[in-house]
């Protein structure tokens, strides 16, 4: 099958790495032209860049699954069924587990890019009974888990609040086995705060709209959001989204008692919202809350009542982040070879007007991920070179180790730092840190603050007290350091926990195992950064041993339209993408590399001795149509089964003499 539009389509490359010249404009000019085309969908090597289309395009129907079906990637026009495939095949036939990562801003299309891949893979492996039993629990984990970790934010109604890892399981023909998902970093402070305009997790409204009268009363709970603390603050329900239908889908899968468990809990949640502590549980309301909480968790209302009097003003005002992980859906034949695929759905670089702790985190991770990128595709090249039998040259890039470093170096990273600060005896505060900091770190080229800008007597006046600013690979960010050492420390007050861990409900119980009289040290819990940092590099040495592949989301505009690409906000995804950088590694050695056969079939007729017939073999027709050509020897290299070719003008050259023939 041959490419129906040429490579060469200037205003409309499907390949950025033939993008020439390469410039941020260029690159964005690109993607407004294929938006305009409606190809959402654009390569940088094996990277798929999707921008968000913000209407149902008809590429995702069973015919379009069969035409990337075992079809040769760069045959058919750019599309993430295309990656899907090529993971899947490699995870099949070439024995490589496989990893998707998956990045992009909030609205972007992460989290329905996980799912097209999910449904892709689902649709293309086998179709026994059992595999298919798999198969839709995986895809019925999606509901669960957007009704507890999604909301609507002011830029997306269905924001994922987590990140999401998921292995997906295979036998050696290729089947589904099962699956293991982990979580990481959920936003946990909106239950109690969000700002105008969004909501709180899907869940509560769901329940709300979706349970049967019995089942509200059996929960102790009122059907009208208004009367939630946690809710009341904007209007409950939302276009385009059905809370009742998606309860139903919540769920599937969960025997009766498990979802009886699981919805006891979220009602406490909800009902503990309307304990007002600055009532001090003086007013009968809050009497009544209390009662029927204790009722539905079966504990002695006087534990939770002196529990919450002890530190609850506090506790109501904490955000607490962390790290958790759920297994789900079963984990079966534990003996067998098996293969696995990842994909990781993250928040992408996040830089808005005030960044506290959850972005250093958030922005830690991605420049993790930015790191792993470099490194493995260096790797993956250098062992194409290898496998090919062509000389490797090194190439230059910009190493974002020294950003890495500076946040989390075990000693003088920025993480550490803060650790250090929480542990210490006597009053401990944001300043002492940032003076700490500032000692430390006063000559780091990434690093700077209102005090290191004076001693370099840089004049920029943009600089805040009490905030640094760190020059990450996509961009400077000014951190506010304001709330890192109460976040960090992310304490739940022991008698809390002590008080849920007496109660007698089990899966509430499970939840507070550090609420165990028996099991209480002195030692104080690990940090949210301690932990995050921990569970980065577990997710980096996993990923790390996959074979990687790309889905970079771009949202194309502010307002969820279709048809609307506003260049100035693309450019910024760009940048946090690091687009310029994946095109610069993927095309540091050679731009652009094909099959003989192939190569050979497109461009023969470019060379009498080629054209119309070349009786030998498929290199020697390649080394020969391309030595007529006499294109300098630095800009070609003959691999054992692929031609290679060092700029993308070389190729473009190639292209504009065929179309002139
Ligand atoms: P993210 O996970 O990056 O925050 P989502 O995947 O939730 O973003 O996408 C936000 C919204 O954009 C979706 O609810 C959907 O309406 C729309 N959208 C995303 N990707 C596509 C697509 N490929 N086709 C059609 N609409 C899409
Ligand atoms: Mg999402």
């Amino acid at each position: 099958m041959e490419s129906s539009s040429s490579p060469l389509d200037a205003e409309a490359v499907a390949d950025l790495v033939l993008l020439d010249p390469l410039t941020e404009e260029s690159l964005v000019q690109t993607l407004q032209e294929r938006f305009r085309r409606q190809d959402i969908y654009t390569y940088i090597g094996n990277v798929v860049i999707s921008v968000n289309p913000y209407q149902s395009l008809p590429i995702y129907t069973p015919e379009k699954v069969e035409e990337y079906h075992n079809c040769s990637f760069f045959a058919v026009k750019p599309h993430i069924y295309a990656i899907a495939d090529d993971a899947y095949r490699s995870l099949r036939d070439r024995d490589r587990d496989q990893c998707i990562l998956i990045t992009g801003e909030s609205g972007a299309g992460k989290t329905e890019a996980s799912k097209l891949v999910m449904s892709y893979v689902a649709a293309v492996s086998s179709k026994g009974e059992e595999v298919n039993k798999v198969k839709e629990q995986l895809l019925q984990s999606n509901p669960v888990l957007e009704a507890f970790g999604n909301a609507k934010t002011v830029r997306n109604d269905n924001s994922s609040r987590f990140g999401k890892y998921m292995d997906i399981e295979f036998d050696f023909k290729g089947d589904p086995l099962g699956g293991v998902i982990s979580n990481y970093l959920l936003e946990k402070s909106r239950i109690v705060r969000h700002v105008k305009g969004e909501r709180n997790f899907h869940i509560f409204y769901q329940l709300l709209a979706g349970a049967s009268p019995q089942l509200l009363q059996q929960l102790k709970l009122r059907q009208d959001c208004g009367h939630y603390g946690y809710l009341n603050r904007e209007s409950s329900s939302l276009p385009g989204m059905d809370d009742a239908a998606n309860f139903q889908a919540m769920v599937i899968g969960f025997s009766p008692a498990e979802v009886t468990e699981l919805l006891e809990v979220t009602a406490v949640v909800l009902k503990l919202g309307n304990i007002h502590p600055s009532w001090a549980l003086a007013l009968p309301s809050s009497h009544t809350e209390l009662r029927e909480i204790c009722e539905l968790i079966g504990l002695d209302p006087s534990t939770l009542e002196q529990a919450l009097c002890s530190r609850t003003v506090k506790a109501r005002d904490e955000t607490v982040l962390t790290t958790l992980t759920v297994p789900q859906v079963s984990r079966n034949t534990p003996n067998e070879q098996k293969k696995v695929m990842g994909v990781l759905d993250i928040y992408g670089f996040e830089i808005f007007q005030d960044n506290g702790f959850e972005q250093f985190i958030i922005n830690y991770c991605n420049e993790k991920l930015q790191q792993i990128f470099i490194l493995m595709t260096l790797k993956e090249e250098q062992e194409e070179y290898v496998r090919e039998g062509i000389q490797w040259t090194p190439v230059e890039f910009f190493d974002n180790s020294i950003i890495c470093n500076l946040i989390e170096n075990s000693t003088t990273g920025i993480l550490a730092m803060l650790d250090e600060e929480c542990l210490r005896p006597g009053v401990v505060n944001e300043d002492t840190l940032l003076t700490k900091l500032n000692q430390l770190l006063a000559t780091h080229k990434h690093y700077e603050s209102k005090e290191t800008q004076n001693a370099r007597h840089v004049t920029d006046t943009s600089l805040p007290e009490r905030c640094f600013r760190i020059h990450h690979y996509a961009g400077k960010v000014t951190y506010n350091l304001t709330g890192f050492i109460e976040k960090n420390n992310d304490l739940l007050f022991r008698d809390l926990s002590q008080a849920m861990w007496a109660a007698r409900h089990a899966l509430l119980r499970s939840l507070f195992p550090e609420g165990d009289p028996q099991k209480v040290s002195l030692k104080l819990p690990p940090t949210a950064g301690f932990q995050f940092k921990s569970s980065v590099a577990m997710l980096m040495k996993n990923l790390y041993s996959k074979n990687p592949n790309y889905i970079r989301c771009i949202k194309p505009n502010d307002t969820k339209s279709a048809m609307v690409f506003t260049p100035e906000l693309v450019l910024a995804q760009v940048r946090y993408l690091g687009l310029m950088e994946n095109v610069r590694v993927r095309r540091a050695g050679y731009a652009f590399r094909q099959l003989y056969g192939p190569f050979l079939q497109r461009y023969k007729m470019l060379n009498p001795r080629t054209w119309p017939r070349w009786d030998g073999g498929d290199r020697e027709g390649a080394e020969v149509l391309l030595a007529g050509l006499e294109f300098p020897a630095e800009e070609l290299a003959f691999g054992h089964t692929k031609v290679f070719i060092r700029s993308p003008r070389t190729l473009f050259d190639l292209e504009r003499r065929r179309q002139e023939r």
